[in-house]
């Protein structure tokens, strides 16, 4: 985070500066928080993401991205009227998530928002490969399915995750790349038993969700996942080549995708009635928590396999395809 001395574009004060090329802007530490968080705001309501009488459960990895984002729906809670819980799950990856619950439980404590966490150990779950599955996009089944299930149990209207514009971006191409004309949308209404899901980062670059850490001075949990690999982030450098060439270009391209791929829920993937054992929403006889219990409970627990994974992409389409 490089503060240069300058003078304020909001405020005109001439003092340390934070320049966003993104944006075209120079602000000082004090407007630049106030931009971020209108910014978030002008996200919820242009989309109608949430609003007067809601309860959200956000769902929080204690990362940069889901931190700030808490934080700021935090003190928009109270200006927007809206009741904000966070939602974290203990991935059951060892002393790493052990670490991450204590990270994000202070957080919350900090934030002043209850907090809700799901052991997944308690479900008979861990990360690990299952059959053609990679352990991200296991991580990713896995959250997507509780994400829907707390939200229930937590009786929230919505539910709010931290992807990125980057995550989105990352996502749209892929899928572009694969001749999938799907982008994801900021907002996937209620269906068939789900929450509404929303994503109040979707237009803001991940360097942004830093610098509001940062200036805040708030704690974020920066332990790396044992299961991650470059592989699978390798695109992103792409777009970030693209940016330094052209300054906010992420921002215009996923800009683009949406408008020229307006989105579109896979058919497969929405759910058609409850799971014969748990009730839950899903697209099969079985969810994919009681699938995947049922895979474990006969195979014992193997130190983590590092195959060539694709962690971040799947996650988001697991997300994604929650409806
Ligand atoms: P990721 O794919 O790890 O970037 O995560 C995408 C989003 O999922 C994050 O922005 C969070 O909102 C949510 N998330 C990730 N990990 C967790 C976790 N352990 N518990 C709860 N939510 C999570
Ligand atoms: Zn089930």
């Amino acid at each position: 985070m490089d503060m240069v001395e300058g003078r304020c574009r909001i405020c005109g004060d001439s003092t340390e500066i934070l320049r966003l090329t993104e944006f075209n802007l120079k602000l000082c530490r004090h407007c630049f928080v106030r931009f971020f968080e209108r910014r978030v705001r002008r996200a919820l309501e242009k989309h109608a993401m949430l609003g007067e009488g809601d309860r959200v459960a956000l769902a929080v990895s204690g990362g940069k991205d889901s931190t700030a984002l808490l934080f700021a729906l935090k003190r928009l809670g109270v200006a927007m009227d809206f009741e904000l819980r966070a939602l974290h799950f203990h991935l059951n990856m060892g002393e790493y998530s052990d670490r991450n619950l204590e990270a994000v439980a202070a957080q919350a404590d900090l934030a002043g928002v209850p907090l809700e966490v799901v052991r997944i150990a308690d479900l008979g779950l861990r990360v690990q490969r299952v059959k053609g599955w990679n352990s991200c996009a296991v991580c990713g089944a896995i959250k997507r399915s509780l994400l829907n299930r707390e939200a229930r149990r937590m009786e929230a209207t919505v539910v709010a995750t931290a992807h990125t514009l980057e995550d989105v971006l990352l996502f749209s191409f892929k899928n572009l790349l694969s001749r999938k004309h799907y982008v994801p949308q900021p907002v996937l209404p209620a269906t068939g038993g789900l929450a509404r899901k929303v994503k109040p980062l979707v237009y803001t670059p991940e360097r942004l969700n830093l610098v509001y850490c940062r200036l805040r001075d708030l704690p974020v949990f920066e332990d790396k996942c044992p299961e991650w690999t470059p592989r699978g982030h390798s695109l992103k450098e792409v777009f970030e080549h693209m940016e330094e060439v052209m300054p906010s270009g992420k921002l215009q391209l996923l800009l683009s995708f949406m408008e020229a791929f307006p989105g579109q829920e896979e058919e497969d993937d929405v759910p058609r009635g409850p799971c014969a054992r748990c009730g839950e929403p899903t697209s099969r006889e079985l969810c994919a928590i009681c699938q995947l219990a049922d895979w474990f409970s006969t195979r014992p627990s193997r130190p983590s396999e590092h195959t060539p994974s694709t962690c971040g992409e799947t996650e988001i389409r697991a997300f994604q395809d929650a409806g």
